[in-house]
């Protein structure tokens, strides 16, 4: 067994059933047997791969959408160039290396990295170093000014509260201890002014997650861009709106039970994006792009048969199944999803301005 289960054990023990939200908080961040403190867990050695990592064209496109929205308000100057869980800095290096003759952009901004996990950190500085990144611990140190900010793959990794609908109330799903096994119960169901809005468009049994964590970085990053300009990128999986036990483990690159060895499986759940845009108020939300559709409308055609032209056998067949991979509604193309949200006045980002 390991440490970070017997832990857990004994506290369920002494205080009895924990909700998700804090299982994944021990799972993911305990500072010495958490998952993301104590490894690297991207790419074919890891766990998961994310789109950065599968194709440079992915932060490429991204890098050059944030710049074409800066030029669209104005070019202000300075501007806070910031990523959400950077992972190991390969989405920022590419999109940096594709904005390198943008006029003006990379004189005007400074690069700042929201990262918990310290071998990451120390990935980033490998890769992203030379530019010299301010590291936050949370979104509410990022610089009082304009922001334009990605997040990929970071809201699926906050912690979710579930809970079941009973009659009109809510019976949250808690985690207990059976012997050595840490087993999925129910609390008495109660209702909740939080999910009062989703009693429209559930039924007896359906389950609903949210995320505490989501709503005050939201509105931090909202207060910054309705103050000053900017525009923030989210893309994740999930929907418009949570529906159903989306709690999952991945643990090389296969699902696994997520309650079978706390801390050393990947944990996320589907991102609600309809709750990420009622905590950005005032800004306005574009409506859910598919990952696929949107690198199509940046260009990502021309760009994937610009590189083919320089590859040859092994390389080439990699680089046309990366792009399919990141694309094609099979693959990621339609799982994940991409909404941007600007100051109400400003023209949505390209990709998303149809
Ligand atoms: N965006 C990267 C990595 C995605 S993995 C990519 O696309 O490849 C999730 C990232 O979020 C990791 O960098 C992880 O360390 C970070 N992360 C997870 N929870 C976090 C939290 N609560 N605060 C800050 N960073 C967090």
């Amino acid at each position: 067994m390991t440490a970070l289960k017997a832990a857990i054990l004994r506290q369920i023990r002494a205080q009895g059933p924990m909700s998700v939200a804090e299982y994944m908080t021990q799972c993911l961040l305990h500072p010495r047997h958490g998952y993301y403190a104590t490894r690297d867990p991207l790419g074919a050695a890891g766990d998961f791969t994310t789109a950065p990592e599968i194709s440079q064209m992915f932060g490429e496109l991204i890098g050059l959408a944030l710049a074409q929205a800066w030029l669209d308000q104005g070019a202000p100057a300075p501007v806070t160039l910031a990523e959400l869980g950077p992972g190991r800095g390969t989405l920022m290096a590419d999109a940096l290396r594709a904005t390198a003759h943008v006029p003006g952009f990379q004189d005007a901004l400074s690069l700042h990295l929201v990262e918990a996990s310290a071998p990451l950190r120390a990935a980033q500085e490998a890769t992203l170093g030379d530019v010299a990144p301010v590291w936050h611990d949370s979104v509410t140190t990022l610089p009082d000014q304009p922001l334009l900010l990605i997040a990929n793959e970071f809201f699926d990794a906050l912690p979710v509260r579930q809970f079941q609908r009973v009659g009109d109330g809510w019976a949250e799903r808690m985690i207990g201890a059976e012997a050595e096994a840490l087993v999925m119960g129910l609390s008495p169901p109660a209702p909740l002014a939080d999910l009062a809005h989703r009693l429209g468009d559930t039924e007896e049994g359906h389950i609903v997650e949210t995320r505490p964590a989501a709503a005050p970085i939201m509105a931090a990053i909202a207060q910054r861009i309705a103050a000053h300009g900017g525009t923030a990128l989210i893309v994740d999986y999930g929907d418009w709106r949570s529906l159903g036990d989306t709690f999952q483990a991945l643990q090389a690159h296969e699902y696994a039970d997520p309650l079978a060895e706390p801390g050393a499986a990947d944990l996320t759940a589907h991102v609600d994006f309809e709750a990420l845009a009622l905590a950005a108020t005032p800004l306005r939300a574009t409506p859910l792009v598919p990952q696929g559709v949107l690198l199509e409308r940046l260009g990502v055609a021309t760009r994937a048969e610009a590189l083919a032209r320089g590859l040859e056998g092994d390389a080439r067949a990699r680089h046309l199944a990366a792009y399919r991979r990141l694309t094609h509604g099979d693959e990621m193309g339609h799982l994940f999803k991409a909404m941007a949200l600007s100051p109400p006045q400003a023209p949505a980002p390209p990709g998303f301005d149809v």
